[in-house]
C-alpha cells in the first residue's frame, strides 16, 4: 500500500495510484560493462547538448515536486561519472517538497565523491554488486574495480548512509552460488541485500532465458544457512520482499520484476537523461519534457504537462521471461 498525506498536493495516475517518487537519470554512460546490461563497446551515447543540464533537471523536479512527488532517486547509467554529481544533489535537496535524494550506484567512484555528496545532502545509497569475487567482478562488470566497490560500501556506512542497500543481479552459472556469501555480509552489519531477477534488455535476450533464477530458489538456497524470516525492509521506495537470517543486522530481499504485484504498487516515474518522462520501466509510454522546457514553459505549465502524463501510464507492464519483442534501451528502474 503506498501511504499518501493528505496534507500535500497529490499525482496519481488513471489508476489511482499516487505518484511520488521520481527516477532521474543524470547520464547514459557508464565506467563499467555489466553484461546483462550494456555491449562491451558501450551504447550510441546521447549527445552533450541532447542531456539536460543540472539546472533544468532541477526546473522539472520543482515541478514535479509542486505536484506531490517528494523522493528523487539519482541514477543513469553511472551517475557518478558525471561531472560534480554533488551540485545536482545540493539542488534537488533543496527543492520544497523534495524530502529523500538518494543514489544508485556501481560504487567504482563513491568513497572519493562521499563527502561533497553528503555535505550536498544525499540521504541513502544503493549499491549494484553482482560478485564478491574479482575474477567474476571482471567477467560479469568487464572491468575491473571490485575493491574500489566494497570501499565505497564501507565509506557509505562510515558515513551514516546505512543502511546501505546491495543490488545484486542472480544469473545462474555465473554469481548464483554465492547467495549465501551475499547473505552473509547481513549478519553483523546493517546491510540489505536485493537479489534481482535479471530482466530482458536487448544486451541479453540470450543470456536472460537460462540465466534465470527465480525469487523463490533464491529464498530456498539462502534458507540453507539460516531459517529466513519475513522482516519489515529499510524503508524507502522499493519493491523488494525482505527476509532475515536469525540474529541478523540487515536482510536479504528479493525484487521479481516480472511478475505484476510489483505494478499494483508501483508509484514511479523516470525522468531520461534526454529529457523524456517515462512511464512504465518497459515499453515505450513516453513524453517529451525537453522541448517545452527548453521552449520557456513556466513551472505551472510543465506542471500541467506532468500531470496530463498520467494517462498514459499503463496498468502495468506485459514483460515476460525471453520476450524478444519488448523495445528496451539500458534501464535503471529495477534495483535503484
Ligand atoms: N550504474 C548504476 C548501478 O549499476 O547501480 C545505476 C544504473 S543501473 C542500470 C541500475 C540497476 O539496474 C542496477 O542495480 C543494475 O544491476 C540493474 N539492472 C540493469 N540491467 C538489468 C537487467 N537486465 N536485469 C536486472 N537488473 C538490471
Ligand atoms: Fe553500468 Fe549500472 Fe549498467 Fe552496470 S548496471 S553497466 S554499472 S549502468
Amino acid at each position: 500500500m503506498n501511504v499518501v498525506d493528505l496534507t500535500r498536493p497529490q499525482l496519481s495516475d488513471a489508476f489511482s495510484r499516487p505518484i511520488t517518487y521520481l527516477r532521474v537519470s543524470v547520464t547514459d554512460k557508464c565506467n563499467l560493462r555489466c553484461v546483462y546490461c550494456m555491449p562491451e563497446a558501450g551504447l550510441p551515447w546521447l549527445r552533450r547538448e541532447d542531456l539536460l543540464s543540472y539546472e533544468e533537471i532541477a526546473e522539472l523536479v520543482r515541478a514535479a515536486a509542486s505536484l506531490g512527488v517528494r523522493s528523487i532517486r539519482i541514477t543513469g547509467g553511472e551517475p557518478l561519472v558525471r561531472r560534480d554529481l554533488h551540485r545536482l544533489v545540493a539542488s534537488m535537496a533543496a527543492i520544497d517538497g523534495i524530502d529523500d535524494v538518494a543514489l544508485s550506484t556501481n560504487a567504482v567512484l563513491l568513497e572519493e565523491q562521499l563527502p561533497q555528496l553528503v555535505h550536498a545532502g544525499l540521504n541513502r545509497v544503493n549499491v549494484s554488486l553482482d560478485t564478491l569475487r574479482e575474477d567474476r567482478f571482471l567477467a560479469i562488470a568487464r572491468r575491473p574495480g571490485l575493491d574500489r566497490v566494497l570501499a565505497g560500501i564501507d565509506a557509505a556506512i562510515a558515513a551514516g548512509l546505512g543502511p546501505v542497500k546491495l543490488n545484486c543481479v542472480v544469473m545462474r552459472g555465473q554469481n548464483d552460488d554465492e547467495l549465501q556469501a551475499f547473505a552473509e555480509l547481513t549478519r553483523d552489519r546493517e546491510i540489505f541485500v536485493r537479489f534481482i531477477e535479471v530482466m530482458p534488455v536487448h544486451e541479453n535476450l540470450d543470456l536472460q532465458r537460462e540465466a534465470y533464477v527465480s525469487s523463490d530458489e533464491i529464498l530456498e538456497r539462502i534458507g540453507q544457512i539460516g531459517e529466513l524470516q519475513p522482516v519489515e525492509g529499510p524503508g524507502g521506495n522499493g519493491p523488494a520482499r525482505y527476509f532475515a537470517l536469525p540474529g541478523a543486522e540487515g536482510a536479504v530481499g528479493v525484487i521479481s520484476p516480472l511478475s505484476h504485484d510489483y505494478c499494483e504498487r508501483c508509484n514511479r516515474v523516470r525522468l531520461s537523461a534526454d529529457g523524456k518522462l517515462r512511464l512504465c520501466l518497459f515499453g515505450d509510454h513516453h513524453i517529451d519534457l525537453r522541448s517545452p522546457l527548453r521552449a520557456g514553459a513556466t513551472r505551472d505549465e510543465l506542471a500541467a504537462i506532468l500531470r496530463a502524463s498520467m494517462t498514459i501510464k499503463p496498468e502495468r507492464h506485459h514483460l515476460t521471461l525471453g520476450d524478444a519483442s519488448s523495445r528496451m534501451r539500458a534501464f535503471s528502474e529495477i534495483g535503484g
